[in-house]
């Protein structure tokens, strides 16, 4: 049942109170020197009670069936709650199962130490740690972020054990995919202005020796599908995505962010050094390089150019090119914006294969 109207409290103040239909309400401004008043579901210490550090501003969200958090920031959209926890993490979940939002000014010890307590319907995302992370584009290109939270939907209902191991995986190996294109970035410095020359020289830090340490956007494996800017669907069965076996190893949506991976006939593994593979494994770094490359929007190389943007894994380069690296910075430029991370069209994707085929199609 979705709640038809939302219900204000005059200055916190319960008994007065007044109602709006949803549909009008655009935006709720929390203005947290008058909201204190009203008496707390959360423990009362560091509320009222004494706190020797500074209090910070923040919210308490009620749920329907009873408990409630605090949180430091939150926004209701698509008729969704994500709320950040800071060191609880961040909650995602259906807004109809919210009661109420107040504004709150709390002692920082009780936002770490709380025990979120969410409905059933909430996903409760941890907290990540990571250098320089967010979610803010590098330039114009909406899908090329300063950091990644990658998710990964499996259909084969995997246990949590075995999931956790796949979400590392391939959080690691986005992660290194996320290396090579920025590496590529780094090399082209020279050919650089503005923003993007900005942006390299604030992710290179170089000591008085003249070594030079590159630190590109970090991949986070992401538990909650709504915390996810990047999906990757592990598909063991999928006869829509990949009719032929051994044949298409990835697809991704052109300018998009999710990426299917056949699961069902490559045994994908992340390895830095690509050599220490067996033949029956597929290094997952190169297949996520290029399809991140159709994510931000690149379509594929000319036959028998060696590219990441190549069409079959065989002829992709360990590093990208300077070729690759000219694509890239046209492709930040442009201003794409991207469907939403999970949103895969089998009609406007692309694909990567794992070897030519023998013979020519006729059709
Ligand atoms: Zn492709």
């Amino acid at each position: 049942m979705t709640p038809k109207s939302v219900i204000f409290a005059g200055a916190c103040d319960l008994k007065r109170r007044g109602e709006i239909d949803r549909k009008d309400v655009k935006s709720i401004l929390f203005d947290p020197t008058i909201c204190d008043e009203t008496p707390t579901t959360l423990p009362h210490a560091g509320m009222q009670g004494p706190c020797e550090l500074a209090r910070v501003a923040a919210f308490e969200i009620g749920f329907v069936g009873g408990g409630a958090v605090l949180a430091l920031n939150l926004v209701i959209a698509d008729g969704k709650l994500h709320a950040d926890l800071e060191q609880n993490g961040s909650i995602h979940g259906p807004a109809s199962d919210v009661r109420y939002i107040l504004s709150r000014s709390v002692c920082p010890t009780v936002l770490a130490t709380q025990q979120p307590k969410t409905p059933a319907t909430f996903c409760q995302e941890p907290w990540h740690i990571a250098v320089n992370f967010s979610f803010a584009p590098v330039f114009n290109n909406q899908i090329f972020a300063r950091g990644f939270a990658v998710y990964v939907e499996s259909d084969d209902h995997p246990t949590p054990g075995v999931q956790a191991k796949r979400r590392q995986l391939v959080a690691n190996a986005f992660g290194s995919a996320i290396v090579l294109w920025t590496a590529a970035l780094q090399n082209a410095r020279k050919n650089l202005t503005g923003e993007l020359a900005a942006y390299i020289d604030s992710i290179v830090s170089r000591s008085s020796s003249g070594y030079a340490l590159l630190a590109p956007a970090q991949a986070v494996p992401a538990t909650c599908p709504d915390f996810g800017s990047i999906h990757v669907r592990w598909l063991t069965d999928s006869e829509t995505i990949f009719p032929t076996r051994k044949d298409y190893v990835g697809k991704a949506q052109v300018e998009g962010r999710t990426i299917a991976l056949d699961a069902r006939d490559f045994d994908f593994v992340w390895n830095l050094r690509g050599d220490q593979i067996s033949q029956q494994q597929t290094n997952l770094i190169k297949v996520l390089a290029h399809e991140f490359g159709h994510c931000i929007g690149l379509e594929h190389a000319a036959p028998g150019q060696r590219s990441v943007m190549a069409d079959v894994l065989t002829e992709i380069p360990d590093i990208p090119t300077a070729a690759d690296a000219a694509a890239l910075i046209d492709m930040l430029g442009r201003h794409i914006r991207g469907t939403a991370p999970g949103e895969f069209n089998a009609t406007s994707c692309s694909g990567l294969r794992a070897k030519r085929p023998k013979a020519p199609r006729t059709n």
